[in-house]
C-alpha cells in the first residue's frame, strides 16, 4: 500500500512539473517580460532529479534546452535579438549547469543507496552469523574504556538488543567467582596490553550457568588511539558436552576395572590370602611358644608382631582392592611410579605365576613423583601386564616380560616389554581405537582406556614393535617442585 501511496504521488509530481514546464515555456514564448525567464526550467530540473531517473533528468534537460531554443525562435525568428538572445544563451548555459549538477547529484545518492543497501545486507548476514554461531562482537575504546557490543553480544549477557554495553552489566552477569578475571582482562585491554583469550562463566537472571569463550586483540582505531576489538561465544553446549564425556569415560573405566577385578579373581584372592596365611601361622607359634610348661615371651611376641604386621597388610591389600572396585572421582596426587609398578606387579602374583615366565623389573632409583590418580594409573599397568602375559600365552614357547622405568628429562618412563607375535603393522595405528581386538572375546576398550586415563594425566602412551614381541611405554611428566 505506501509502494503505491509513493507512486502515485510521484506521478503527480511528475504532471505538475510537465504542467510547470509548459507555463514557462509559454510565459518564455508569448509575453515580452524582459527577463530571463528560461532559467526557471532550472527549478523544474531541481524539483524533478530527486523522483526522475538519470535518464529522464538528461531528457528533461535537453528538452528544457529545446524548449529555451524555441521560445526565442517563436518570439525573435532567426535574428539575434541583442539582450534577449544573450538571456537565451546564459539560460541555455545555466540549464546545461543545473542539468549536470543534478545528474552528479543523482548519482552519487545512487552510490549512497547501494553502499546503504549493501551495508544493511552484511548487517543482517553478521547478526545472522553471529546468532548461528553463538559469537557476539565487541569493542573497547582505551584508555576511557567505553564498550559497544552487537545484538547477540548482549543476548549472550542476557540483555535485551537495544541495552548499551557497559562493563558493570558485564560483571553484574559474571559468576562471582570469575569476576577477579574479567575485571583483569578488562583492566589489560585499558592498559593496551596484548591479546586476550580467557573463558568464563555467566550466571543469568533465572539462575542458568553459561560459558563463554572471550577473544579480543589490540587495533588503532582512525585517530590512531589503541582500541579492542573481540568476539565472545557461548560454548556452554560444547563444556557441558566434555563434562558428560568425561563422566561417560570415568564410568567406563570404572565398569572395566571392575570387570577385570572379576578376571583376576583367582590374584585378588591370592593376594587376601597371602597376609591371612601369615597370620594364622604366627597365632598358631604363639600358641605354642606361650602353651610350653615354661612359655617364651619374646619369641611369643615376635609372632604376636607377624601377626600385628600381616593384619595391617591384610587390611592395606583389601583398601587397595576396594579402591579399584570403587566408583570414585579420580584423586591426582603426588606418587611413585616405582611404588605402583612393584604393587601392581603383587597384585597380579597369580596371573605372572600361570606362564613359566622370565620376569625382570628394573626400577630406576631415585625416581621423582608424578602426580596422578593412584587406581587409574594401577589400571593401566594392569591392562599392559595382561595383554602381556595374553599376547605370549596365546603365542606359546618362551616368555619374558619386562618392566622398566626411567627417568627421561622432565618425563617419567615405564615400559612393558613382551615376548609375543608383535604387532602387526596394518594394527599398529588402530590399537588404542575404541573397539579394536584381535582376541575371540575381546571387547577392545583396555587400551582405549588407557590412552584416555594418560592423557588426561597429561602424559602419553605408545606401542611398538620390538622382535621379538612388543614394547608397551607410558610417558608421564614429573611433579614440579614449586619453590617458593
Ligand atoms: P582387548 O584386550 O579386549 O582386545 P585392548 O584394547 O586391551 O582390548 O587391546 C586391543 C588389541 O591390541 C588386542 O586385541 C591386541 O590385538 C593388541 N594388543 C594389545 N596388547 C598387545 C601385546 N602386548 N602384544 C600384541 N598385541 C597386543
Amino acid at each position: 500500500m505506501p509502494r503505491r501511496q509513493d507512486q502515485a504521488a510521484r506521478t503527480a509530481q511528475s504532471a505538475a512539473l510537465i504542467l510547470l514546464t509548459v507555463a514557462i515555456f509559454a510565459i518564455d514564448a508569448f509575453t515580452r517580460l524582459d527577463t530571463a525567464i528560461a532559467v526557471m526550467y532550472i527549478v523544474v530540473l531541481m524539483l524533478a532529479s530527486p523522483i526522475w531517473s538519470g535518464r529522464a533528468t538528461r531528457l528533461l534537460g535537453a528538452g528544457c534546452i529545446l524548449l529555451t531554443l524555441g521560445a526565442y525562435l517563436i518570439a525573435h525568428g532567426l535574428h539575434m535579438v541583442g539582450s534577449p538572445a544573450g538571456r537565451a544563451l546564459v539560460s541555455i548555459a545555466a540549464i546545461a549547469i543545473a542539468t549536470w549538477l543534478a545528474v552528479q547529484r543523482q548519482e552519487a545518492m545512487d552510490g549512497l543507496r547501494k553502499r546503504q543497501d549493501a551495508l544493511r545486507r552484511s548487517e543482517a548476514f553478521l547478526s545472522g552469523a553471529q546468532r548461528l554461531t553463538r559469537t557476539g562482537s565487541f569493542g573497547v575504546g582505551v584508555p576511557d574504556g567505553a564498550m559497544v557490543w552487537s545484538e547477540e553480544a548482549a543476548r549472550i549477557f542476557g540483555y535485551g538488543p537495544d541495552v548499551p554495553a557497559s562493563m558493570d552489566r558485564v560483571i553484574e552477569r559474571t559468576l562471582p567467582e570469575d569476576r577477579a578475571a574479567v575485571r583483569a582482562a578488562y583492566a589489560r585491554a585499558l592498559a593496551c596490553d596484548g591479546a586476550i583469550d580467557f573463558a568464563h562463566r555467566l550466571m543469568l537472571p533465572g539462575g542458568a550457568v553459561r560459558h563463554v569463550h572471550v577473544l579480543a586483540e589490540a587495533s588503532t582505531d582512525q585517530d590512531g588511539d589503541c582500541e579492542y576489538l573481540g568476539a565472545i561465544t557461548d560454548i556452554t553446549e560444547r563444556v557441558e558436552a566434555e563434562q558428560q564425556l568425561h563422566a561417560s569415560q570415568i564410568q567406563l573405566a570404572h565398569a572395566a576395572r571392575v570387570s577385570m577385578l572379576g578376571e583376576l579373581a583367582a590374584s585378588v584372592a591370592h593376594e587376601v590370602n597371602q597376609p591371612m596365611t601369615a597370620i594364622v601361622a604366627n597365632a598358631k607359634a604363639a600358641r605354642r611358644w606361650l602353651g610350653r610348661a615354661e612359655p617364651d615371651l619374646p619369641e611369643a611376641l615376635a609372632a604376636l608382631d607377624g601377626i600385628v604386621q600381616a593384619s595391617e597388610r591384610a587390611g592395606q591389600v583389601i583398601r587397595r582392592i576396594r579402591a579399584l572396585a570403587r566408583r570414585a572421582d579420580p584423586e591426582h596426587r603426588p606418587l611413585d611410579v616405582n611404588a605402583l609398578v612393584q604393587e601392581t606387579l603383587d597384585l597380579l602374583q597369580r596371573e605372572l605365576a600361570r606362564l613359566p615366565l622370565d620376569l625382570r623389573v628394573d626400577l630406576a632409583p631415585g625416581l621423582p613423583e608424578v602426580v596422578g590418580d593412584r587406581v587409574e594409573l594401577q589400571q593401566v599397568l594392569i591392562n599392559l601386564v595382561m595383554n602381556a602375559l595374553q599376547a605370549m600365552g596365546a603365542a606359546g614357547g618362551p616368555a619374558r616380560l619386562d618392566v622398566r622405568t626411567q627417568l627421561d628429562g622432565g618425563t617419567v618412563r615405564l615400559a612393558v616389554r613382551d615376548s609375543g607375535p608383535g604387532i602387526a603393522d596394518s594394527d599398529s595405528h588402530r590399537l588404542f581405537e575404541p573397539f579394536f581386538s584381535t582376541k575371540a572375546d575381546g571387547m577392545g576398550l583396555g587400551l582405549s582406556i588407557c590412552r584416555s586415563i594418560i592423557t588426561k594425566h597429561g602424559g602419553q602412551i605408545g606401542a611398538r614393535s620390538t622382535p621379538p614381541g612388543s614394547t608397551f611405554h607410558i610417558e608421564l611428566p614429573v611433579l614440579q617442585e614449586i619453590h617458593t
